[in-house]
């Protein structure tokens, strides 16, 4: 792994509402449009002070849509969803955590809760 800071080299739709982005580092990653509006880091989903998660997973509707989405500096990115929120601004190294190909979650939540059998 480097240090370096890893920049978005392209971006391009996978399939209907899941977002690729290939990284400067070779990695790419996906993302599902709506797991990603659920990530939103913004002031009115994740509360400042507490870091508790105000948004809940069910409040996003799920044929959310990415409409646009602007570079901020050189360290991050700001996405204008269809439910009109644009407020949220993701670090390109909160986008690599929330990467969900199979290499960087090679356990879906889901089958973490399928596995409680007892
Ligand atoms: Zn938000
Ligand atoms: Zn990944």
């Amino acid at each position: 792994m480097t240090t370096a800071t890893v920049e978005p080299r392209d971006m391009e739709w996978l399939e209907k509402g899941v977002l690729g982005i290939q990284w400067s580092d070779g990695h790419q990653a996906m993302y599902p449009v709506r797991s990603l509006r659920q990530h939103c880091p913004c002031a009115a989903c994740v509360d400042e002070w507490t870091g508790e998660r105000r948004l809940q997973a069910d409040d996003v509707p799920l044929l959310i849509m990415l409409q646009d989405i602007q570079p901020v500096g050189r360290y991050a990115l700001q996405f204008k969803w269809s439910d009109g929120h644009d407020t949220g601004i993701y670090s390109y190294t909160l986008l690599r955590a929330l990467c969900q190909c199979d290499a960087c979650q090679p356990v879906k939540p889901i089958e973490v809760k399928s596995r409680r059998l007892l």
